[in-house]
């Protein structure tokens, strides 16, 4: 069969939340993979070693239970996860949802501050969820219209929202949601390892120090589902394959291994793609969960005004995140840390303005030579123990490119980096996996390979992402969508933005 209601080009978790809403809407669709797997960089591994993607905080029960997943299934059960700052005297410090604690069990000093400020983020997160379970506001829909209706609504119950945090609430929220992190962490927290936690949450991913402007919301965007990490029992594998397998049982035809060389337009209307092995498919409707980049290289420059492919181009995505595994030797607890601590999130970020830091070679196409760092010890399906690590800040764009001594001058610099709150930690290791932006691009396509495909910056925001005019999933040609990480409200493991592409174009062709 090769007529379809919808074709959506890619399988990352955008791509199987969208085409999976779509069939549940009674659309015969097709869902069209260039990988083996489906789930894109959630469950992008080199080897069977460990995911790209590691924890969850952001995932929407809502996309879930839109496509039939029910937000508490056993692979999504598991319990939330505290945060360890490791600490190079040992004495590392815990953040759960009770509070902060020295690692042996004392309440820390700033254990209220730091609550207060972060029960604060997470009452803005849930305001700024409410934008980001649908499409932008301010669109050109006729208020008498159902959608307009809907967004009129939207609006009413955010502005609700933002009457009861009281005037003077009102007007920080206002005020904090611009701001820099530096200052509104420092205002609250005294400099060092507590604000530096709340920092490195803030720059996961983007191109951006803690003196960056909007890293704010980036923190509340991160909070926007209440602040919980978890793992999803299994592995991030596990929570892609519960995707696919709500997509087979919504119908959709599942076609991995397929590129996408070209979408098809006819009359400046989508008519289909077609594929690398020489395969046509028709559509009316086409959605992309590539990059706009991408998906304008696929129609072709034509199909777009000269102003829109200006705006395409200027999209910034630099990659600033690698993964770095290290295999570990046994099963036993990481030196220097309590075994019931192993199996937490672990961070290394001692203060703000080591984050910061860590960002100024960012700027000169330089790695981190002390990078901000995210771990969680970890089993893999072949019984391997692994310390999967986030590391931040090597970026896409690096001078003299990532050659294999950059790669092992990474893995090195992680190793010691860590060794600092865990020594003696190289005499466990094994073996190394490095997985550098440019190969998250390879494998991917996102560009630079940038965790949100396009910058998380105050100008390519809300209504202004991924571009000023292209902000509600539509893009150039009548039936074309865009349904990744780039477009509103942006990456995570989330779902939100394939979600609310799939309502976009089932309210634009019924
Ligand atoms: C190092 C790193 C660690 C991360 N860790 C976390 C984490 O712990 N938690 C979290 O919530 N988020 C994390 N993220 C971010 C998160 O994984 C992404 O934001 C999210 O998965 C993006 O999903 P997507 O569906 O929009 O795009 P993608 O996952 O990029 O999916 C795009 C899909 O399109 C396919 N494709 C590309 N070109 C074609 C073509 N021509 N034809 C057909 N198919 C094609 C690709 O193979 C891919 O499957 C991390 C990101 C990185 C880079």
């Amino acid at each position: 069969m090769s007529q379809f209601d919808a074709i959506v080009i890619g399988g990352g978790v955008n791509g199987l939340v969208a085409g999976t809403l779509l069939s549940r809407h009674g659309k015969n669709v097709c869902i069209i993979e260039k990988s083996n797997r489906f789930g894109g960089m959630a469950s992008y591994s080199v080897d069977g070693g460990p995911t790209l993607a590691h924890s969850l905080y952001n995932l929407s029960p809502r996309a879930l239970s839109d496509i039939g997943i029910d937000p508490q299934h056993p692979v999504l059960s598991g319990k939330p996860v505290s945060t360890v700052s490791l600490s190079e005297d040992g004495r590392h410090i815990v953040f759960n949802s009770e509070g902060v604690f020295w690692s042996e069990g004392a309440k820390h000093p700033e254990s209220d501050a730091w609550s207060d400020l972060t029960k604060q983020l997470i009452t803005y997160g849930g305001l700024l969820r409410q934008l980001a379970e649908a499409s932008p506001p301010g669109g050109q829909k006729a208020i008498l219209s159902r959608g307009g209706l809907n967004e009129f609504l939207r609006l009413a119950k955010l502005g609700r929202g933002l009457k009861k945090l009281g005037k003077s609430e009102m007007r920080r929220f206002l005020q904090v949601v611009l701001s820099n992190v530096y200052d509104i962490v420092l205002d609250d927290l005294s400099e060092g390892p507590v604000a530096g936690m709340l920092a490195a949450d803030a720059i996961w991913g983007s191109a951006t120090g803690p003196r960056s402007p909007g890293t704010v919301f980036n923190l509340i965007y991160r909070l926007g589902h209440g602040g919980n990490i978890t793992q999803p029992a299994g592995g991030m594998s596990a929570l892609t394959d519960l995707m696919v397998e709500a997509a087979q049982k919504a119908g959709c035809v599942l076609m991995p291994e397929t590129k996408v060389s070209r979408i098809m337009l006819h009359d400046d209307t989508v008519s289909g793609v077609a594929t690398n092995d020489g395969r046509t498919l028709t559509a009316p409707i086409v959605l992309s969960n590539l990059a706009p980049r991408l998906t304008s290289r696929m129609t072709g420059p034509s199909a777009f005004d000269i102003e829109t492919m200006r705006r395409v181009r200027s999209i910034r995505a630099l990659g600033t995140a690698a993964k770095v595994n290290l295999r570990l030797k046994d099963d036993a607890a990481l030196p220097g840390l309590p075994s019931e601590l192993a199996h937490e999130r672990l961070i290394y970020a001692p203060s703000v303005e080591y984050v910061e830091a860590a960002f100024n070679p960012a700027k000169y196409r330089q790695m981190s030579k002390a990078p901000v760092i995210e771990a969680f010890k970890m089993q893999t399906a072949d019984g391997a123990n692994w310390l999967s690590t986030i590391v931040q800040y090597a970026s896409s764009d690096i001078e003299g490119g990532w050659t294999q001594t950059a790669k092992e001058q990474l893995a090195q610099i992680t190793v010691e980096t860590l060794s600092h709150a865990l020594p003696g930690l190289s005499d466990q290791i094994s073996g190394k996996q490095v997985i550098t932006p440019d190969q998250i691009e390879g494998a991917t396509g996102a560009p630079g390979g940038h965790w949100h495909h396009a910058e998380m910056s105050l100008d390519q925001l809300l209504t202004l992402r991924p571009a000023n005019g292209m902000a509600r999933y539509s893009m150039g040609p009548k039936g074309l969508f865009q349904c990744g990480a780039a477009t509103h409200p942006g990456g995570d493991v989330m779902g939100l933005a394939g979600r609310n592409a799939a309502l976009a174009a089932l309210e634009a062709r019924p």
